[in-house]
């Protein structure tokens, strides 16, 4: 399986050259050559497989370049009920008849991002070790992602970790689950500012190609390749927990900002797997709600972004979507290029086709907006009827959920967090505070470490120089 970007550049590369690696030479993003197809004989023999063998199974259609029995080991380790919490890793949930939800959110931090994070820090110790080389990863963080890339980093060899994060901005929950950690590779910096300022500084390192090489700087985005990959995986497990033959199909709900997670859905359709419709959920940030209701992609200034209760579903731009496009697209790369370098630069928006829109259907997206006050019902209602506490993002999927619901078509909502990570939002909706993990209790109380930094490149630059 050979790797080629989103925007016409056709060089072929493997797995592991684009693992390490962000966007593409030409700024587009990677995808395979082609999508591997499952046939039903397939789809039958991986229905009674764990977790981490059909984790196995998938990966190795589009990994070619890692040996088969060094690939089984780095699954087996990744995906265990000690990191998970359970033998089934994603177990489905059910909320009512013919309405799930599969639970992603039991990993180290509490958020789905843990599912691709965990893979991908033992991809990178793997592949470092075996170029004998080193990574120092450079990011910006407002809450999940950078504490999942720092639970999958944390003690790994060869790997270092710099994480900025605004501060006095995070939750206390999310901060104490990042700034507790005390392996030496792993950095805090609190950064006297907003996200914003947090995301300009690791672009201008980044843009500092000398720097950016001398001190082999990396990143762990949501485009990254593998993690998209890594995902794929819970579709399947979720398809085969609800149904009991391949004959029939199951729709998912996505709580969607990147568009990481729901892309991986795609790409499970795409192979094969009985996706009857994909239902993207957006927040008030609703730029991609807006695409699939009028084929129009218009991306937000800061100024239109707005801070919601679902915060980790709050993009102005989403960084996945050309992936997607690039397939509407009949895989197009120069019309690809042109929407997203040529009229999203200059202009902020590209409107597709009618012809274009009007495939829309083949692909089996539908979308919907849940808003703050959506969120609060859809919390207090699950509660009330379910005794079950969801939260703010699982509440968007949920609330849009139930707007495309079909008859004899099971509806599997993905649970992106837990509650406790967003107990301020729980609160307000039942005037209860959301349980917590055993062991999480006093999370806040445990000892810190991080440092703090004016909003300056240089200082930033000179810290990791000195710590890398
Ligand atoms: C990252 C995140 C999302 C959005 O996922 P994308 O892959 O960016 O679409 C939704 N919910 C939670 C809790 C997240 O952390």
């Amino acid at each position: 399986m050979k790797y080629i970007s989103t925007r016409g550049d056709k060089s072929e590369r493997s797995f592991c050259e684009i693992l390490l690696e962000g966007l593409a030479p030409d700024g587009g993003l990677y995808l395979p050559t082609d999508y591997p197809r499952i046939d039903a004989i397939t789809l039958n023999a991986w229905r009674g497989l764990k977790y981490h063998e059909l984790a196995f199974e998938i990966l190795s259609l589009f990994i070619d370049d890692i040996p088969p029995a060094d690939l089984r080991a780095l699954v087996t380790k990744t995906y265990t009920p000690e990191v998970f919490g359970s033998v089934e890793i994603t177990p489905l949930k059910p909320l009512e008849p013919g309405l799930y939800l599969q639970a992603l959110s039991n990993g180290p931090t509490l958020a789905f991002k843990d599912m691709a994070m965990q893979l991908l820090g033992n991809l990178f110790e793997y592949e470092l070790k075996r170029r004998d080389q080193t990574l120092n990863i450079l990011g910006a963080t407002s809450g999940d992602t950078g504490s999942a890339a720092e639970y999958a980093m944390r003690g790994k060899r060869g790997v270092k970790v710099f994480m900025l994060s605004p501060k006095g901005r995070m939750s206390p929950f999310q901060q104490a689950q990042m700034f507790s950690l005390q392996d030496a590779n792993i950095h805090n910096i609190a950064v006297e500012g907003v996200f914003d300022d947090c995301q300009d500084i690791v672009k201008a390192v980044s843009n500092d190609l000398a720097f950016k090489r001398a001190h082999r700087i990396g990143t762990v985005n949501s485009i990254n390749w593998a993690r998209l990959l890594a995902q794929v995986v819970y579709y399947f497990a979720g398809y085969f927990q609800a149904t009991e033959s391949n004959a029939q199909q199951v729709s998912f709900a996505v709580p969607s900002g990147n568009f990481g997670n729901i892309c991986a859905g795609h790409v499970a359709r795409m192979m094969g797997l009985p996706i009857r419709q994909l239902v993207l959920a957006t927040n008030e940030n609703n730029v991609l709600d807006e695409f699939f209701c009028t084929g129009t992609y218009r991306v937000r200034g800061s100024a239109e972004t707005h801070e919601t209760s679902s915060p980790s579903m709050d993009i102005s731009k989403a960084s996945n979507f050309e992936r997607f496009v690039f397939d509407l697209l009949g895989r197009d790369g120069t019309r690809t290029r042109q929407l997203f370098k040529t009229e999203v630069e200059e202009r902020g928006a590209f409107s597709i086709s009618a012809a274009e829109f009007a495939r829309l259907k083949d692909y089996g997206f539908v979308s919907g907006t849940s808003t703050h006050t959506d969120r609060l019902a859809t919390i207090r209602n699950t509660h009330e009827r379910f005794n079950v506490i969801v939260d703010t993002h699982t509440a968007d999927g949920l609330k849009v959920a139930r707007q495309h619901m079909q008859p004899g078509v099971p509806m599997i909502v993905l649970e992106t967090a837990l509650p406790a990570k967003f107990a301020e939002t729980i609160v307000e909706a039942l005037g209860i505070q959301p349980p917590r993990p055993t062991g999480m209790e006093h999370i806040e109380n445990l000892p810190k470490r991080f440092v703090v930094m004016p909003i300056s490149v240089s200082e930033v630059k000179a810290y990791v120089q000195a710590h890398a």
